[in-house]
């Protein structure tokens, strides 16, 4: 088995929950999907970075994990597209036991669930209609297996939270819809938390629609954080 990575590199984790933790962040090749926000759009073509025997790919990440590093984030690109090299990989950082992290767009629930038995956090980001993922189209079958994705996440009990990007283009009247079917599926105490991100160098959403969309997901959790992306704060990749 062959693996396309894209870059790995240290830094302060910038989203999410974990958020100031040192990590080694693993960053695969390939995307076929075009949120119109996003920030690592060198690495979606499918043949860039370079690739690796799954034997290489281990030794690499062996060179490069420094002590002390809190946990190993999988990201992309998507992760997915190459989701059995990401199990190969993930299985091999779970031995040294330092935990694994999963930053994916979760948009196939079978290839999400052959490498969550490797996974020990999860990130389930939803995408908005507005974030151009996929077209209006595909909207709702993308939504179905986020959901499953979400759902099995929680079964197995992973450390499992959510995070939204929005933006200035944010629907509040489909982002309650979106919210209100996640807690048709999970409870509160499902989940570790529920970040809602805004874009950073486009169309960023201003602060009463954040609140608004603050507004919308505290009745379902009171622990709902609005974290823009830290790293880039400290000018961190
Ligand atoms: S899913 Fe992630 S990597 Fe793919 S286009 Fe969207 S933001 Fe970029």
């Amino acid at each position: 088995m062959k693996v396309r990575l894209f870059e790995i590199f240290t830094s302060v984790e910038g989203e999410g929950i974990l958020y100031g933790t040192k990590t080694l962040f693993v960053r695969l090749a390939g995307c076929p999907f075009t949120c119109f926000y996003c920030d690592t759009k060198e690495s979606l073509p499918l043949d860039s970075g370079t690739e690796y025997s799954i034997d290489e790919a281990t030794k690499l990440i062996d060179s490069n994990l420094q002590n002390q590093t809190y946990k190993v984030n999988f990201t992309g690109g998507d992760p997915l597209i190459q989701h059995q090299a990401v199990a190969e990989l993930a299985k091999h950082i779970q031995m040294k036991k330092i935990p694994t992290y999963l930053e994916s767009s979760c948009f196939d629930i079978d290839r999400f669930n052959h490498v969550l038995p490797f996974i020990d956090i999860v990130k389930i980001e939803f995408k908005t209609k507005d974030s151009d993922f996929v077209d209006s189209e595909h909207y709702d079958k993308l939504i179905s297996h986020t959901m499953k994705c979400l759902e099995s996440s929680v079964t197995s009990k992973k450390t499992t939270f959510i995070k939204i990007v929005v933006s200035s283009k944010t629907q509040p009247t489909e982002f309650k819809k979106l919210v209100e079917d996640i807690f048709k599926i999970i409870s509160k105490d499902n989940i570790h938390g529920f970040v809602i991100q805004p874009t950073y160098g486009i169309s960023e959403p201003p602060l009463d629609l954040l609140l608004n969309l603050y507004d919308i997901v505290f009745p379902f959790y009171v622990d709902v954080k609005v974290v823009p992306q830290l790293h880039k704060f400290i000018g961190a990749p």
